[in-house]
């Protein structure tokens, strides 16, 4: 399953007990009055986010203490949507106040409130699957063009993403963003999709999962006309993430005919991706090449100056005081990933009223050094090769291999010192995962990379590059 963190409707490893598997569970002792820190959470996110988005997604939940334990908290939402946004955008904000009051961090599962004695189902995402696709679209009400911070690195997308919005379907059609994760893509996505619907237009926004999801259910099911009448009768069709496309042949083609029915009739159509249309694998050429057909802009990582800006307006949007040295301190410590930057500011928020302290700067800094921490803990061997091999345009398992071809030698050296620098990884333990003879080997890929650097600066800032796409990636 996909992991973005932006799609409502990806990686919903969301778990439903049935009453008897429940009632047999421990429950620690800190799981008592649990409803009742939910409810100061509850008061606490009120506080922290935009009224819109705290009383569409956060009021309606309610805390089931049956199936709760300290480690897990238990969620109930109305409906299968609120579930999966509140699943997505929310569970870090949750799981972290969770633990300013508990000591515990639980996992939080969202599951939809039963109603009325009516059978639950058995999983979101078989209820997202097997649910009738709708006409309404959620988006996020606070994804706008005014809450989007404009800067060198943004500034075209932006443009472009403003002129859609005025003239959809005139003059960038397709319009394709695309950018690494946590940019701002599903942000000016949104944000040209709240503006048309605003005005009355249809908009579908959908993530390709849950296009993938809806074309499987209505081809099973026999009933592609209302797929086709869903996606093919909008003004403004958004797809976030297509890059996910790449492989799905059959997906493929009905996206072909969506893209191609709406385009004929002069709907706009908005794509976003993590790489360019040229770069996404096992996509077939005809939609490569439609892709491009309007206007393809990319997003690239914000510089430090937009990086303050973004953290100022966000302050101010959540009523969070900070001093402006605090500010350049996070923005200078932090990756460009503004989800995480947004995920500390309302940590550093959240503890601040919980300590009724101001936020100091010995106090971010201890935050921040939590956040860096725990993002070494959690960055596998695997992960490292997989971001090396793209980059460098190897294989995988060309680096695991014994290959001694240069360029693999080159990239299974830079794997094994950003292994080191980035993973609590010892040395033996390395050696290992490669099939080396013992911890010398890796020692002696240490020394050659190390010499590398110090005569070579350019080699010094790719590897740079290289940690820093490790470390931001979630
Ligand atoms: P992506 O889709 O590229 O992974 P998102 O659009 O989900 O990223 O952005 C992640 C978070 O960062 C969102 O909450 C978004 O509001 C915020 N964000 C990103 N870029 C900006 C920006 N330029 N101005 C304001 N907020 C931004
Ligand atoms: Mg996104």
């Amino acid at each position: 399953m996909f992991h973005d963190v932006n799609n409502p409707f990806s990686h919903l490893n969301i778990h439903i007990f049935s009453k008897s598997v429940c009632y047999n569970r421990p429950h620690l002792p800190e799981s008592q009055g649990a409803k009742m820190i939910f409810k100061t959470i509850q008061e606490e996110l009120k506080k922290l986010l935009p009224r819109l988005e705290y009383e569409r997604y956060i009021e309606p939940l309610s805390f089931s203490e049956s199936q709760s334990r300290s480690d897990l908290a238990v969620l109930e939402s109305p409906n299968p949507y609120i579930a999966s946004w509140v699943k997505t955008k929310y569970h870090a904000k949750l799981a972290d106040l969770f633990e300013i009051h508990t000591g515990v961090r639980p996992s939080i599962h969202l599951q939809t409130r039963r109603n009325n004695g009516q059978k639950t189902p058995q999983s979101i995402d078989n209820l997202i699957k097997e649910s009738r696709p709708t006409r309404s679209t959620l988006l996020n009400p606070s994804y706008t063009f005014e809450s989007f911070v404009v800067g060198s690195s943004n500034q075209f997308a932006f443009t472009i993403a403003k002129a859609v919005a005025e003239n959809p379907g005139k003059n960038y059609n397709p319009v394709f963003l695309y950018g690494g994760v946590g940019l701002g893509k599903t942000h000016l996505l949104q944000a040209i999709g709240n503006q048309l619907q605003n005005e009355g237009k249809v908009v579908i926004y959908s993530t390709i999962e849950q296009f993938i999801n809806d074309f499987t259910y209505n081809l099973r099911n026999q009933t592609m006309d209302r797929f086709r009448e869903k996606y093919r009768s909008c003004d403004l069709l958004m797809i976030d993430d297509v890059q996910f496309l790449s492989g799905k042949e059959e997906t493929q083609k009905e996206f072909f005919h969506t893209f191609n029915e709406l385009h004929a009739g002069g709907k706009q159509i908005v794509l976003t991706s993590d790489k360019s249309p040229k770069q996404i694998a096992g996509l077939e050429d005809r939609l490569k090449s439609r892709f491009v057909w309007g206007q393809v802009a990319d997003i690239q990582p914000p510089g430090l100056e937009t990086k303050i800006a973004i953290i100022k307006k966000k302050c101010e949007i959540d009523m969070i005081a900070l001093e402006d040295e605090i500010i350049s301190y996070i923005a200078t410590h932090m990756d460009e990933n503004i989800r995480e930057i947004e995920g500390t500011l309302i940590k550093l928020n959240a503890y601040s009223k919980m300590m009724n302290q101001p936020i100091t700067m010995e106090f971010t800094r201890d935050v921040l050094k939590e956040h860096i921490k725990e993002k070494r803990e959690n960055i596998t061997l695997d992960e490292i090769i997989d971001v090396v091999a793209k980059e460098l345009n190897c294989k995988p398992s060309e680096i695991r291999s014994k290959s001694r071809v240069a360029r693999i030698v080159n990239a299974r050296r830079m794997v094994i010192y950003l292994a080191r620098k980035l993973t609590p990884n010892s040395m033996p333990l390395i050696a290992d995962y490669f099939g080396m003879k013992d911890h010398t080997a890796v020692s002696h890929a240490m020394r050659k990379i190390n010499q590398i650097i110090e005569s070579d600066a350019n080699f010094k800032v790719i590897l740079e590059e290289l940690s820093n796409k490790i470390t931001s990636r979630r």
